[in-house]
């Protein structure tokens, strides 16, 4: 019998008010945990409390560096839990255990970086303009929702929990219905590290029904979201209602360019990685990948004997590249994209199927996938299939070039593959992207900012002024002299 979970609702360890609800290993379908969803009462009673808890002097009251001593201790924590929380969050979703150490191990300095963001965070004394002292200061916003998705759960929520414990803010958490469990364990971590109880709540359950009564609930402050870009609008919409800031860390169609000049293999190595690792569920995958047409056959030949060597298979395994997708479900929305594929005109070099034997039986599979033969304006090359699927597209001319890559609704990442760092700037520059890499793919350092623009979304996640999106500013001035007021005669 599969593990029943409780979770943390206002300060209690106990089963949410909901019905019992399973969740599922995509290697092989079997069940990993029970557990119940919240309800829309469970929202009210999470976030009553999260309010109450935020304003006690045990937490409203701490000192910068009392603050950041409970974040280093959960850093701390998460590494000395690190293989055991690596091997559960590749239970949830399937991602090889490789991928999956990756993201715990961000997730900790993710907590140690915004500890010592909130150590060393200086209020602003402004140039005076006047005989008074100005000053600007950020105070905490107050109890905010976070909403994630499946695809990296620990990294993307500690990417919101941190940043907000820094602030001083509670955070009521509505992780992805199916992985619920690194939630579950940051909010463990975090209570063991000294985080008063009633300050971080965890709501599994519906998108539909928790998701959407935490973002309407009114002491919630702000949200920050990660999904999919219509989810996204809806979020946007609701929070008009209370002019409620939030973050929109939304869906990709990412190019990657290889130029002329580029170290082909280097290049083809950087274009499989882009795409295909984490079976594509990935929203910077590197979906697109536009090669110049002198390189074009070359690369396209060494990249499908490199598709060859890409081992599919059990997410547990140390020398597995691409594991399952998440689901069955999941499965079936990739399966209908690359029949869309095929139908406008496609010619499939890779993939394009199931992983056959028995082996794959149980588990969500689908092999690695090339296309070419389909325009930028195909909509298998436009819309975000979020599987292992990549469409090649040789290119000429640099103008005409950065006309498509910028030819989609998308906005998250780009890459460029050239040895030449003039071109891969001029490009870079003209990519309407909020992250470009430039002979790499995928790196990621939690001190460098992370957005998208146009569809992608906005507001940002990492770097040390993350924090500000969890605050409110305020300004200060402060009378220096003696010195009568205008109206003082009257
Ligand atoms: P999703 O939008 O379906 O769900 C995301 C979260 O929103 C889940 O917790 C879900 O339960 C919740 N939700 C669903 N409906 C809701 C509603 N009406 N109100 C409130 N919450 C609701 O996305 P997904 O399928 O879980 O994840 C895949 C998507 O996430 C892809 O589009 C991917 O590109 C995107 N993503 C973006 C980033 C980024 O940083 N830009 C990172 C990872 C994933």
């Amino acid at each position: 019998m599969a593990e029943k979970l409780q979770t943390l609702i206002a300060g209690q360890w106990r089963h949410a008010s909901g019905p019992e609800y399973t969740t599922e290993y995509p290697h092989d379908g079997s069940t990993v945990a029970r557990l119940h969803a919240a309800t829309v009462a469970d929202v009210d009673e999470a976030v009553q409390c999260a309010e109450k808890a935020r304003q006690h002097p045990a937490w409203a009251k701490l000192k910068h560096h009392e603050r950041a001593g409970m974040l280093y201790r959960i850093a701390n924590g998460i590494r000395e839990r690190s293989e055991e929380l690596a091997q559960l969050q590749r239970l949830d979703n399937g991602k090889p255990i490789k991928e999956c150490r990756a993201l715990v191990a961000s997730a900790a300095s993710t907590f140690q970086f915004f500890g010592a963001a909130a150590e060393t965070w200086e209020d602003t004394i402004t140039p005076s303009r006047g005989d008074f002292l100005s000053m600007s200061v950020n105070e905490p916003l107050g109890v905010v929702g976070a909403i994630t998705p499946w695809n990296s759960p620990i990294a993307s929520e500690a990417q919101k929990l941190a940043p907000a414990l820094a602030a001083g803010c509670a955070m009521v958490f509505k992780p992805a219905e199916i992985t619920p469990r690194m939630a579950i364990e940051l909010a463990k971590i975090a209570q063991m590290a000294g985080i008063p109880d009633g300050i971080i709540s965890v709501l599994p359950g519906k998108g539909s029904i928790v998701g959407d009564a935490l973002v309407k609930h009114p002491l919630i402050k702000r949200i920050a979201f990660t999904g999919g870009t219509n989810v996204g609008m809806g979020i946007q919409r609701l929070a008009a209602e209370k002019l409620m800031p939030t973050s929109l860390e939304l869906g990709g169609k990412s190019p990657t360019i290889v130029c002329a000049d580029a170290d082909l293999d280097h290049a083809v190595a950087g274009v499989l990685y882009g795409i295909f690792s984490s079976s594509g569920e990935s929203c910077i995958a590197g979906s697109r990948a536009f090669v110049h047409e002198s390189v074009y056959n070359e690369f396209k030949s060494r990249l499908l004997a490199g598709v060859k060597n890409l081992r599919v298979g059990d997410p547990s395994r140390e020398d597995t590249h691409m594991g399952p997708l998440v689901n069955l479900g999941h499965r079936a929305s990739v399966e209908r994209y690359v029949q869309m594929g095929r139908d406008e005109g496609g010619t499939v070099l890779a993939g394009g199927v199931r992983p056959t034997g028995s082996y794959f039986d149980g588990g969500s599979y689908y092999l690695p996938t090339v296309f070419e033969g389909l325009p930028n304006s195909a909509r298998m090359c436009q819309e975000e299939i979020f599987g292992p699927v990549l469409a090649l597209l040789p290119w000429k001319d640099e103008a005409d070039l950065i006309a498509q890559c910028n030819d989609n609704m998308f906005g998250l990442a780009s890459g460029i593959w050239s040895r030449d760092f003039k071109t891969a700037w001029r490009i870079g520059r003209a990519l309407q992207t909020g992250t470009v890499w430039i002979n790499t793919y995928k790196v990621f350092s939690i001190s460098t900012p992370f957005s998208g623009v146009k569809m992608s979304g906005y507001g940002q996640e990492k770097g040390r002024l993350g924090i500000l999106e969890y605050t409110s500013q305020k300004s200060f001035y402060w009378g220096l002299n003696e010195s009568p007021m205008p109206w003082a005669s009257t």
